[in-house]
């Protein structure tokens, strides 16, 4: 009897974006950081029929292939059908997904999935084809015209390591996470609202910043005042301002001046509460917070933004229990990329 290898088991990290938020889009630089956290498909492929039960949600998805349109119900399982509209895959698929991400949170656990899911139906092209087709699933699947952040920082991912991404050329550098530095998530109790049309309205202002005074990602402050309109100015600062941190910071991370790499992060949150204005009350006084406590180096929000989640860096053990705040925290670490096993049985 042959076997045939048709068990398999998906793996897709989240991520925390260390530095540079809403600069994706823009063509401007991040350095984010795949994290131990992430999301695990596991099952089998054959027959004609997509079928995945998620342990975090009552109604399971189960439709037959081939998949035209993404716009199924339960809506937890459009980024999945998404995939498999884009996919087209040869074999059906039945299994379960679990994950260890808080969902809607900022930590990005919709890419992770959609990257989880590809694997899981059989995708076989390159990495960069790999994000690109997340993130057309994403748009598909939800309408929200992402970037490419999340779906690079999970696919390119290094143990170990953040990634310095240029989104204007796509080149990606590695860099090590200095030996004594603690990263840590804390989710700030509120849930994200209205993140989807504040992003597409956030986008849309700095779309327009860009018709004015050319790509935001090479322009410099001297450029703002050629624009009018104070909105769509504050919007474009933000920008402009957070590629320079994230240049900066990734600097201070490869010397391991750890206390200056957090002082870009405080700025960053600064510029993202008030000229983008992406934060919460609440996620500012846990900002507020975190940045009083000994050894902690700085902290921001992280993510699309509107509630989720905070990230710090610190002396390892200045926040020993990131769960105290809200319930919800994690020290995190570099993690590797996406993978799938398969399994002869
Ligand atoms: P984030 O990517 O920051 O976590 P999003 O709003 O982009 O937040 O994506 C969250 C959505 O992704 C969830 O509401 C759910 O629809 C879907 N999702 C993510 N992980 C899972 C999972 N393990 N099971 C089912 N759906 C999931
Ligand atoms: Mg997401």
């Amino acid at each position: 009897m042959t076997a045939s290898p048709t068990l398999g088991v998906a793996q897709a990290p989240g991520r925390v974006n260390l530095i540079g938020d809403h600069t994706d889009h823009a063509g401007g630089l991040a350095l984010p950081m795949a994290i131990d956290l992430g999301t695990t498909i596991e099952g089998r492929r054959g027959g004609d029929r997509l079928q995945l039960r998620s342990a975090q949600f009552p109604s399971a998805l189960s439709v037959s292939l081939p998949l035209r349109d993404a716009r199924i119900e339960p809506d937890w399982a459009r980024y999945v059908a998404a995939v498999a509209v884009e996919l087209q895959p040869q074999q059906g698929f039945t299994g379960t997904i679990t994950s260890t991400l808080p969902l809607g949170a900022g930590l990005s656990s919709s890419a992770s999935l959609e990257i989880a899911a590809a694997l899981a139906l059989g995708f076989t092209g390159s990495d960069m084809e790999l994000a690109l087709l997340a993130q057309r699933s994403e748009f598909a699947a939800v309408g929200v015209p992402c970037g490419l952040l999340d779906q690079l920082s999970c696919v390119f991912a290094r143990e170990g390591h953040a990634l310095c991404i240029d989104f204007g050329s796509l080149e990606i550098e590695t860099v090590p996470m200095p030996v004594g530095l603690d990263i840590v998530v804390v989710h700030s109790g509120v849930e994200r609202t209205l993140a989807g049309s504040a992003y597409a309205e956030r986008r849309a202002a700095c779309e327009r910043a860009a018709s004015i005074i050319g790509p935001l990602a090479t322009s410099s402050i001297e450029d703002l005042p050629a624009i009018a309109d104070p909105i769509i100015r504050r919007r474009a600062r933000h920008v402009i301002t957070e590629c320079s941190r994230v240049v900066e910071a990734t600097a201070a991370l490869r010397s391991g001046d750890v206390v200056s790499f957090g002082e870009h992060m405080t700025d960053s949150h600064r510029s993202l509460r008030d000229d983008f204005e992406v934060s919460t009350p609440e996620v500012d006084a846990l900002v507020e917070v975190l940045t009083a406590m000994p050894g902690v180096h700085g902290a921001r929000i992280t993510g699309a933004g509107f509630g989720g989640c905070v990230v710090a860096a610190c002396e390892p053990g200045a926040i020993a229990d990131p769960t105290t705040f809200s319930g919800r925290g994690w020290i995190v670490r570099a993690a590797g990329p996406a993978s799938m096993q398969l399994i002869d049985d």
